[in-house]
C-alpha cells in the first residue's frame, strides 16, 4: 500500500496540468526573495538552503516540463536560456570561485516540485560525489 501511495502521489505531481508551488511564486501569491526575472525566466532564494548561497531558477512557462526528463525538441529554447541565465545569476552572487547547478529528476533524483527548476549553488567549498 506504501508503494501504491508513492505511486499515486508521483503520478499525480508528475501531471504536467497539477499547479505546484512554483506557479504561486511566478504569480507572486507566494512571497519569495528574487534575484533574476526576465520574460522567460524567474530566480529566487530558496526557502531551504544548501549552502550559504541557494538559488532556484524556474521557467515562467512549465510547458509541459514538469522534469527534464519530459523535454522534447521544443524545450531546447528555453533549457538553453536558463543555463545562461544560471551564469548570469552566479555572476550576480560573485561565485568566481565556483559553483554547482543542479537538476534534480524523479524519485531516484530527489525531485519534490514537479516543475523543472535549476539550483545554482555557491559559496562554498561543495562535496563530490552528492548523497
Ligand atoms: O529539486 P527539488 O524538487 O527537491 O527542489 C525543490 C526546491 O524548492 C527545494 O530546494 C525547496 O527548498 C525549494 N522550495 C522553495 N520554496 C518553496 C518550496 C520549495 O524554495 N516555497
Amino acid at each position: 500500500p506504501d508503494e501504491e501511495r508513492a505511486a499515486a502521489i508521483a503520478a499525480v505531481t508528475a501531471d504536467s496540468s497539477t499547479p505546484t508551488i512554483f506557479d504561486k511564486i511566478i504569480s507572486k501569491e507566494l512571497p519569495s526573495t528574487v534575484v533574476y526575472e526576465d520574460d522567460k525566466a524567474l530566480a529566487f532564494r530558496d526557502i531551504n538552503p544548501q549552502a550559504p548561497v541557494h538559488i532556484v531558477l524556474i521557467p515562467k512557462n512549465r510547458d509541459g516540463l514538469t522534469q527534464l526528463a519530459k523535454a522534447d525538441e521544443r524545450h531546447k529554447d528555453i533549457l538553453g536560456h536558463l543555463l545562461y541565465v544560471a551564469k548570469v545569476v552566479a555572476d550576480q552572487e560573485e561565485l568566481a570561485d565556483g559553483f554547482r547547478v543542479v537538476i534534480n529528476d524523479g524519485p531516484n533524483g530527489c525531485q519534490s516540485v514537479y516543475h523543472l527548476h535549476l539550483h545554482i549553488l555557491g559559496g562554498r567549498k561543495l562535496k563530490w560525489p552528492p548523497g
